[in-house]
């Protein structure tokens, strides 16, 4: 009744099977959309959605000091990243 069937990651473009016992599981459970993303990406989300567990840091350039960082998030071209000890002299100062 089940076919393995390739489909395209949402986040990093790739193929990726959805395996017959992957909709199996998925028609147990009452999905209803075939899987947006790969195992990696899927994996990778769930840690960063899991903030209690292990977060997903982004190496990051501190906009002000120049001084390597890590932030939670991951860092977009059109926004200034700030290292702790400058996030938390601009956030002083306003
Ligand atoms: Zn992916
Ligand atoms: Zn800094």
């Amino acid at each position: 009744m089940y076919e393995d069937k390739t489909l395209v990651c949402k986040d990093c473009g790739q193929e990726f099977t959805f395996t017959t016992g992957e909709q199996e599981f998925y028609a147990e459970k009452g999905f209803q959309n075939e899987p947006a993303r790969c195992r990696d990406c899927r994996m990778s989300r769930k840690a960063a959605n899991n903030g209690r567990r292990e977060r997903v840091m982004y190496d990051a350039v501190c906009a002000d000091c120049g001084k390597e960082t890590k932030i939670p998030f991951n860092p977009t071209n059109d926004r200034p990243v700030y290292c702790r000890e400058c996030f938390e002299a601009r956030r002083g100062q306003e």
